[in-house]
């Protein structure tokens, strides 16, 4: 262990010292977050930018719009996010579910659990999906777990790989102050280490701020 802290906040504060505060998820309202959470789905986020000015552009980001849009020119809207039919299809359902429910503010005023309960029974968005609308577009204090997050907390060796979405978020929310802040700037510190070392093969272990508390990175440079 070399006397490195290995809990959760713990390696949290070593990305904190390593990168520096990260501002994250540059989105004008809560419902552009969840348009983001929809469409960057299996594509990268440049991709979702360009779908989203172009709805910006035809005056289409709003809920109303995208349901009264015709669909075909929706889906050419949607299709540099990739994956666009389906895309489209689950867009259009966010909004008609988003619209019953009131808009943002009759979600705003939902208690967290039950706005999750509400916007996880939308066909095609599942927990980080709406996670990501809770954190960055209400600040709720709901910690988004990715595959990042797995990936990385699983090779330090302090979860297993196997863990579940919901036992993985318990793990984060149990161990650190329940504050959207604080959720906010873990989640963007945990897709930096994914992003840049922690990559699926050859991960830049050497360069890894959290290699000194990591049981894969600690087997890589002793192996090497
Ligand atoms: S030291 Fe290597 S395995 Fe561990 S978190 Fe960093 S990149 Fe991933």
């Amino acid at each position: 262990m070399s006397g490195q802290s290995r809990g959760l906040l713990a390696l949290l504060d070593r990305l904190t010292r390593a990168f520096g505060p990260q501002q994250w998820w540059p989105a004008e309202s809560a419902f552009e977050v969840l348009v983001g959470a929809v469409l960057t789905q299996n594509t990268a986020w440049r991709n979702v930018e360009t779908a989203i000015a172009r709805l910006r552009a035809r005056d289409w980001l709003s809920p109303s719009a995208i349901v009264n849009a015709p669909v075909d020119e929706l889906r050419e809207c949607l299709r540099p996010s990739g994956y666009y039919n389906v895309k489209t299809q689950r867009l259009r359902a966010a909004c008609e579910t988003w619209l019953a429910l009131g808009g943002e503010a009759g979600i705003d005023a939902m208690p967290t659990t039950t706005a999750r309960a509400e916007l996880l029974a939308v066909r095609g968005l599942g927990p980080e999906s709406v996670d990501d609308v809770l954190l960055y577009g209400f600040h709720r204090p709901v910690f988004v777990v990715d595959a990042y997050t797995r990936r990385i907390f699983s090779r330090v060796g302090v979860v297993p790989a196997s863990i579940g979405y919901d036992d993985l978020q318990a793990a984060f929310e149990a161990e650190l102050p329940r504050d959207a802040a604080r959720f906010n700037e873990a989640h963007a510190l945990i897709v930096s280490v994914g992003k840049d070392y922690c990559r699926p093969r050859l991960p830049r272990c050497s360069a890894c701020p959290l290699q000194p508390a990591c049981d894969h990175g600690r087997s890589q440079l002793d192996g090497a």
